[in-house]
């Protein structure tokens, strides 16, 4: 049986999935993969297949290079207000559509309606932001210290981008590049991840609605998206490359890069850690605590990775926490009561329980969860571990899943230290009533992001990015997103 034979369509929760499978989405129309292969699309609260995608071949990619390329000259002159214009509609287009978009992003990722939600107001934002920012873009003018002549700085559009996303946010992770791209006046290849393209086909239909001409956007899915990358990457009008994934593909790409010296931004993996001093409002750092690590049910970069709790709040809050988590309801992404849906894939599960062995083997107490249940479905149980050694693996890792590690610490140094103990830098958050002492320890960690007494950083207008092993690049923000997308061209003048 093939795979589209295998397809229930009563496990569609009323979406109909073809419209967003019509195929390779390429120079503003649907084509079918010359590799004649499909990929399959599981949903993960039932681990049956609902949809498969076409899994693009080599010269797939080459079409939607020469496509980019080909649309780029127009779309660079085409009038920043246009192009403005343009994006706003995408904005409101999304906004029109936003709960079909939440349905098929839980269906495909498994995260919880309400997350999904958030989500696609989250996508949608980059396209209103971006809208206002295209309009902005501005250069320099000056004399230059000799006085002999001026100085003009000019920015232009970097050229054709290849884009690369994760599953965990299949409308954002997209938006948040193509939105600023677009913005700059540059022409872009989408490959979303193979676990969720259905987002990514779904919106780009919506763009083509809200005028993006033929070859602006192009978006292709593929089962071998090393070699389609290195061949894309090599393509002298490719100029651009913006990765959000996990810090391994990414260093591999960023070699692929060097290759042909292509500009890269880099949104990687992360550890967060989340610093609860002896002083936070007990009651706010477990409202933050469960943002920060259940948003996705733990399926984010930004997610509370390793919590330290000071000694004096560590027990009141080791069991606001467990009661919390263990009330959490859990169950399929569609169903408009869950708070905590499956995992992505079975083999995420098995990385969460092998993290959460390793880390009992080693002495960690079981508050709640803990063990994979049985049934189908890639669900694990909000887990809470009490006293983790600093040695466990998952203190190394990302769990990336619904497991809240506990550490404890005595004094500010001792939680600065520990927070930077590691090779990520992307997210921290901290939680103390003294001001003074938040800004001081958010100075010290680091991290591209802090929150203070809050459980979420991300927003549009706000430059998202890592340092260390987290990342090269900032997306979103005034100017920082769309400053990815462009050169400065510098002339100087004779007067
Ligand atoms: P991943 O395995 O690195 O995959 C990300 C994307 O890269 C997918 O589209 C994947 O395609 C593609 N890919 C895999 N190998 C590739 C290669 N050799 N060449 C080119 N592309 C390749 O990451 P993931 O599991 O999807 O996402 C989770 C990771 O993303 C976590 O580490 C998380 O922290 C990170 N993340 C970071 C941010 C941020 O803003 N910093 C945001 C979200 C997620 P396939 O799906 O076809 O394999």
């Amino acid at each position: 049986m093939n795979v589209r034979q295998q397809i229930d369509p009563s496990t569609t929760h009323g979406l109909d999935l073809s419209e967003f499978s019509r195929g390779l989405y390429i120079n503003g129309a649907w084509h079918a993969s010359r590799s004649g292969r499909v990929i399959a699309v599981t949903d993960p609260s039932t681990g049956k297949i609902i949809a498969s995608v076409p899994d693009a071949a080599l010269e797939d990619a080459a079409a939607a290079v020469a496509a980019a390329s080909a649309a780029a000259e127009g779309w660079r002159e085409t009038a920043p207000r246009k192009r403005s214009e343009i994006l706003r509609r995408c904005f409101d287009l999304m906004v029109e559509r936003s709960e079909m978009l939440a349905k098929l992003i839980s269906l495909e990722n498994g995260k919880a309606l309400r997350d999904a939600r958030g989500e696609v107001a989250y996508a949608a934002e980059f396209f209103r932001w971006n809208a206002e920012e295209a309009v902005r873009i501005s250069g320099e003018f000056g004399r230059a210290p000799a006085g002999t002549n001026r100085i003009i700085v000019d920015y232009e559009p970097i050229g054709v981008c290849v884009l690369i996303t994760p599953w965990n946010f299949p409308a954002a992770m997209a938006t948040r590049k193509i939105a600023p791209a677009l913005a700059a006046g540059c022409t872009v290849i989408l490959k979303p991840a193979s676990e969720t393209p259905l987002t990514a086909y779904a919106l780009a239909a919506l763009y083509e609605e809200a005028g993006v001409p033929p070859g602006v956007v192009n978006v292709l899915t593929t089962s071998t998206p090393g070699p389609l990358t290195a061949w894309m990457l090599a393509d002298p009008t490719v100029r651009k490359l913006s990765f959000t994934g996990s810090t391994g593909v990414g260093r591999a790409l960023l070699a692929e890069a060097a290759k042909n010296v292509i500009s890269c931004s880099m949104e990687l993996g992360g550890n967060a850690p989340f610093v609860v001093f002896d002083d936070a409002d007990l009651q706010a750092a477990l409202d933050g605590a469960m943002v920060a690590k259940m948003r996705n049910a733990g399926e984010a970069c930004t997610a509370a990775n390793r919590l330290y709790v000071q000694s004096g709040i560590y027990d009141a809050f080791a069991e606001g926490l467990r009661e919390r988590m263990a009330n959490l309801k859990v169950g399929a992404g569609t169903d408009d009561a869950t708070e905590c849906g499956p995992m992505i894939t079975r083999k995420a599960v098995q990385k969460i329980d092998r993290l959460v062995e390793d880390a009992t083997s080693r002495g960690a107490r079981v508050l709640c969860g803990g063990t994979v249940g049985k049934g189908e479905g890639f669900f694990y149980p909000p887990t809470v571990l009490a006293d983790v050694s600093p040695e466990a693996e998952m203190a190394h890792e990302e769990i990336f899943g619904p497991v809240a590690p506990l550490y404890r610490f005595e004094t500010e140094s001792e939680a600065i230290a520990r927070a930077n103990d590691t090779e990520y830098g992307l997210a921290a958050y901290i939680f103390t009533r003294d001001v003074a002492r938040g800004l001081r320890v958010a100075s010290r960690i680091e991290a591209g992001m802090i929150a203070l007494n809050r459980g979420l950083v991300s927003d549009p207008a706000a430059p998202f990015g890592g340092v260390k092993q987290s990342g090269l690049g900032r997306e979103g923000g005034q100017h920082h997103g769309i400053a990815e997308f462009m050169e400065a061209k510098y002339i100087a003048t004779s007067f």
